[in-house]
């Protein structure tokens, strides 16, 4: 059993051929990745599934979406116990999103009165390691 299988598994779901291809490159990937860029991954998947695999995994709290700045959803795994704080870094040069899971967000104290958090994140921007070893 593969590592996407096993995540399936774990949230009481049936894992489907299509989700599991999907949600194995997510796992393999090193940053977010774009609808297209995920297409480009998959042999003869259908985009329109893909849409709806997407959505179903972020229904199920396996993956997230990041806006990236060009307005473009980008998809990440999410790892176990960080779904509710982390942080993304976002490349201003390559425009390539992040998702920083060692990075811990405390929530934050002054929140009125029966405002309840559910989610924090943080979004950081910058040069990432790929850009700032290319600079001569
Ligand atoms: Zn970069
Ligand atoms: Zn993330």
């Amino acid at each position: 059993m593969n590592e996407a299988e096993h995540l399936i598994l774990d949230a009481g779901q049936r894992p489907t051929a299509s989700r599991v291809a999907v949600l194995n490159i997510l796992a393999n990937a090193s940053n977010a990745l774009t609808h297209t860029e995920i297409l480009d991954q998959l042999d003869n998947f259908d985009r329109v599934t893909l849409y709806r695999v997407l959505d179903w995994l972020v229904d199920g709290g396996l993956a997230h979406a990041i806006m990236g700045q060009d307005r473009a959803r980008r998809f990440q795994l999410t790892q176990k116990n960080t779904a509710h704080q982390h942080a993304h870094f976002k490349c201003n040069q390559c425009g390539k999103v992040y998702c920083l899971d060692g990075v811990h967000i405390k929530p934050p104290q002054q929140i009125p009165k029966h405002f309840t958090v559910e989610s924090v994140e943080l979004n950081i921007s910058g040069r990432c390691a790929d850009c700032d070893s290319h600079k001569s």
